[in-house]
């Protein structure tokens, strides 16, 4: 089948200003990260806040630019490009945010909201995109006769809905995702991920699902790749990363979803400690300072992505 999207060594480093003296700090958001998706599949990107997913979603859109690395979308190169080369990126991947309200203009109504990507990217006639808009409005489970109102009328799922209605409008062919349903009451998060998976299927659509809620990503993932500090430590199908995680951080994070029984997740490894500021982080293997697993060799020599087998990559040195 064929790739959506393939990212490949990709790389952004910051400069900030902070500390005593404002002094000019780099910072490695993301370090090297590389993963394809297939077309009408899932990814998701899983990790603790900090840990470099939203910025990954941000350089593929190209809100902003890598510092290295190739980004190929729909068999194009677009970490290179130039600013007004990035029509066909703006038309095949659109993005949907956490919080809907921040991201919906409350002047506008329902229909112009929704419309606005048809006016910023088709030479479609008013009416043309109108009738759009409502079409879409019954896609996405809202009604046309919603259509002349404004976005602060609507419940939280219900401003989500219009979100990706917005997003969907144009035919995307890949949504960026990001923490989707975070916001969201867990009852109304299941109805916004069964519509995703529903419009994955009706529209033959490829999600890149960046969350930081394991039992989230259980419900809406395909495959799965964990970041830590800017690097992903583990790639595979989300059964494989569920089942049989390899990683010590996967490991740990899969032992902290709740669930029913107990007894049915292997033997419990809990997180210790915090996240390392990303300003300075630790040499070698970033997990390091929180792996129950650390030797010598972890402190010094950073560990490579190691391919298991078709379906699952790991980076520790102690995988084998
Ligand atoms: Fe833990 Fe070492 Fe593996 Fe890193 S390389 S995850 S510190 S065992
Ligand atoms: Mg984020």
């Amino acid at each position: 089948s064929n790739s959506i999207l393939k990212v490949e060594n990709l790389k952004k480093s910051f400069q900030i200003a902070g500390g005593l003296f404002q002094k000019r700090q780099h910072v490695n958001a993301v370090i090297d990260v590389s993963f394809e998706i297939e077309e009408g599949t899932t990814f998701s990107l899983v990790g603790e806040s900090g840990c470099g997913k939203s910025t990954t979603g941000r350089l593929i859109t190209r809100l902003i630019a890598p510092t290295s690395g190739s980004i190929v979308v729909d068999g194009k190169e677009v970490a290179t490009a130039k600013h007004s080369d990035l029509k066909h990126l703006r038309q095949t991947v659109q993005m949907i945010f956490q919080d809907p309200y921040a991201s919906l203009n409350p002047r506008m109504k329902v229909k112009e909201l929704v419309g606005e990507p048809l006016e910023i990217h088709t030479k479609l006639s008013k009416a043309e995109r109108e009738k759009l808009v409502l079409e879409m409005l019954e896609v996405v489970g809202l009604n046309a006769e919603q259509a002349d109102r404004y976005a602060h009328e609507f419940s939280g799922g219900q401003r989500q809905r219009l979100g990706i209605a917005r997003a969907l409008i144009t035919k995307p062919k890949l949504i960026i995702a990001d923490e989707p349903v975070s916001a969201l009451d867990v009852s109304i998060q299941s109805q916004i991920l069964n519509l995703l998976k529903q419009l994955q299927q009706e529209f033959k659509i490829s999600y890149l699902f960046i969350s930081h809620d394991l039992s989230v990503v259980e419900h809406i993932s395909h495959y799965i790749g964990v970041m830590y500090l800017g690097t992903i430590v583990e790639i595979g199908r989300k059964e494989t990363i569920f089942n049989d995680p390899k990683h010590p951080y996967t490991q740990a994070l899969i032992a902290s979803v709740p669930i029913a029984d107990p007894t049915l997740r292997k033997k419990k490894k809990v997180l210790i400690g915090d996240i390392p500021n990303p300003k300075n982080p630790p040499s070698g293997c970033t997990f390091h300072t929180r792996c129950p697993l650390a030797s010598d060799i972890c402190k010094q020599v950073i560990p490579e992505m190691k391919k298991m087998n078709e379906e699952q990559s790991v980076a520790c040195h102690f995988v084998n």
